[in-house]
């Protein structure tokens, strides 16, 4: 495949390969949980999207399934392989349509559930005045709030993806969501730029999660 060969989207999958497996040593993908993607630099229409069921210690840019993120479809010579990209691609690919994100990763670190329930019940987990919070792109301030979008956990994730849309075009600045007793999708303009959203978001969730402060 000629996108797969192009060395900028090979270079993008080895990064994003090695990113998951230091990740998945800090206990984000426990039991081969979690899931990665790329918007395709040549193929702009193509996400590629990590394969499921790898366990993450292994993973490797050989693990990302090629899709076209607006019709959900595996390029054709993928489609007889037997591989299957993650349970919950509908989220990455919906990221995709409607962010200018290129890069969407989804831990299921346990403080990301212990803070979700912090906002037991209420549509948004709301932060601030943290300095931190200028890691996030775009961002100059610690004086504001930012809303953080909280689901309910379900296994249709079909249905998941199409409430997520109003939730994160309702806001700018922010770079992820939280399902409940489920994880955190974290999303950026490049590997790199997602690390350190996701970064910031480990250090809300420590913040919080320590800090004697009611909700
Ligand atoms: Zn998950």
């Amino acid at each position: 495949m000629s996108f797969i060969n192009s060395a900028q989207d090979y270079e993008e999958m080895k990064k994003l390969a090695s990113l998951v497996r230091v990740m998945n040593s800090f206990g984000h993908n426990p039991a081969t949980s979690g899931n990665y993607s790329l918007r395709s630099k040549t193929s702009p229409e193509i996400a590629l999207v990590s394969e499921s069921g790898i366990d993450k210690s292994k993973f490797t840019e050989d693990n990302f399934l090629p899709l076209y993120y607006k019709t959900r479809q595996m390029l054709d010579d993928y489609k007889n392989s037997g591989r299957k990209s993650s349970d919950e691609t509908d989220i990455h690919l919906t990221i995709y349509q409607i962010t200018n994100a290129n890069c969407v990763l989804h831990s299921h670190i346990l403080d990301s559930l212990l803070f979700a329930d912090l906002f037991y019940g209420k549509p948004y987990a709301t932060i601030e005045g943290l300095e931190l919070l200028k890691g996030f792109k775009g961002i100059k301030t610690h004086e504001l709030k930012i809303n953080i979008p909280c689901f309910e956990n379900t296994q249709d994730i079909a249905l998941l993806a199409e409430q997520i849309k109003p939730a994160i075009l309702a806001q700018e600045n922010n770079y992820g969501l939280l399902l409940r007793g489920h994880g955190v999708y974290v999303w950026g303009d490049s590997v790199e730029e997602a690390k350190r959203h996701l970064e910031v978001f480990e250090y809300i969730f420590k913040y919080y999660l320590n800090s004697r402060r009611g909700y």
